[in-house]
């Protein structure tokens, strides 16, 4: 939502990528740009592309950046933490136009977010990371319904309960480890309830749990047969 340069208009700015990306006159990408505009849904796309970042809502400022981001029709789109600080109404219409916008283009999305709520409306694949490792990968049903690794447990764990909002929340123990000081063995045998001698000495590889459902952690791997 901040990344559009705030002295600049939004049309210099998509229009600058794409002459740099592609071989096309400017009035090609000015077009381009207006037509981008409207199709995530931006009314006026003309006039909105003549403004400043500020003169757009937080949700139209997501929406150009995502058409600035599409206009090059990338096969893939990194999109990171793009709906943190949009209120839930306009979370969810980024998300659909996102949905959409992935089967018109036929493209995919890797889709970084801290939002499990988001996750489980938008993604096919899920990838938990901790420490930079991936410590779990699966479908998306299958990690949030079953899963195998003690991060992903403690971080739905974490998740307020909508049907007892009495009940406390449950935070991961412990802190994240600075970067400069990786713990040895299994990244995060600083904070797991499981956590047995071999953890701190060798890092768990990554086995499969069930059909193309992944962990890395050796007591669930033992527990549960996984190879
Ligand atoms: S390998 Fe050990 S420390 Fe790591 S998640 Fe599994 S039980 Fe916990």
């Amino acid at each position: 939502m901040a990344s559009f340069a705030p002295a600049i208009t939004i049309g210099d700015q998509m229009t600058e990528q794409l002459l740099l990306h592609m071989n096309i006159t400017k009035k090609e990408a000015v077009n381009i740009s207006v037509e981008m505009l409207e199709r995530v849904g931006i009314s006026d796309a003309s006039h909105r592309f003549k403004q400043y970042a500020f003169e757009l809502s937080g949700g139209m400022r997501q929406r150009a950046m995502i058409a600035m981001a599409l206009s090059t029709r990338p096969k893939l789109l990194i999109a990171d933490e793009p709906t943190t600080a949009l209120d839930v109404t306009i979370q969810a219409q980024v998300i659909d136009l996102m949905k959409d916008l992935v089967e018109d283009f036929g493209m995919g999305i890797i889709f970084i977010t801290h939002d499990l709520g988001v996750i489980a409306q938008m993604v096919d694949r899920v990838a938990v990371m901790y420490l930079g490792n991936i410590v779990e990968q699966g479908r998306v049903r299958d990690v949030i319904r079953d899963p195998v690794h003690p991060y992903t447990h403690g971080l739905l764990d974490a998740l307020p309960k909508l049907d007892d909002l009495d009940s406390p929340l449950t935070p991961v123990p412990g802190d994240i480890p600075s970067p400069l000081e990786r713990p040895n063995g299994c990244v995060f045998h600083t904070r797991c309830s499981l956590v047995e001698p071999q953890c701190s000495q060798s890092a768990p590889k990554m086995v499969e749990f069930a059909d193309n459902h992944f962990g890395a952690c050796f007591v669930e791997a033992e527990k549960q047969g996984a190879t």
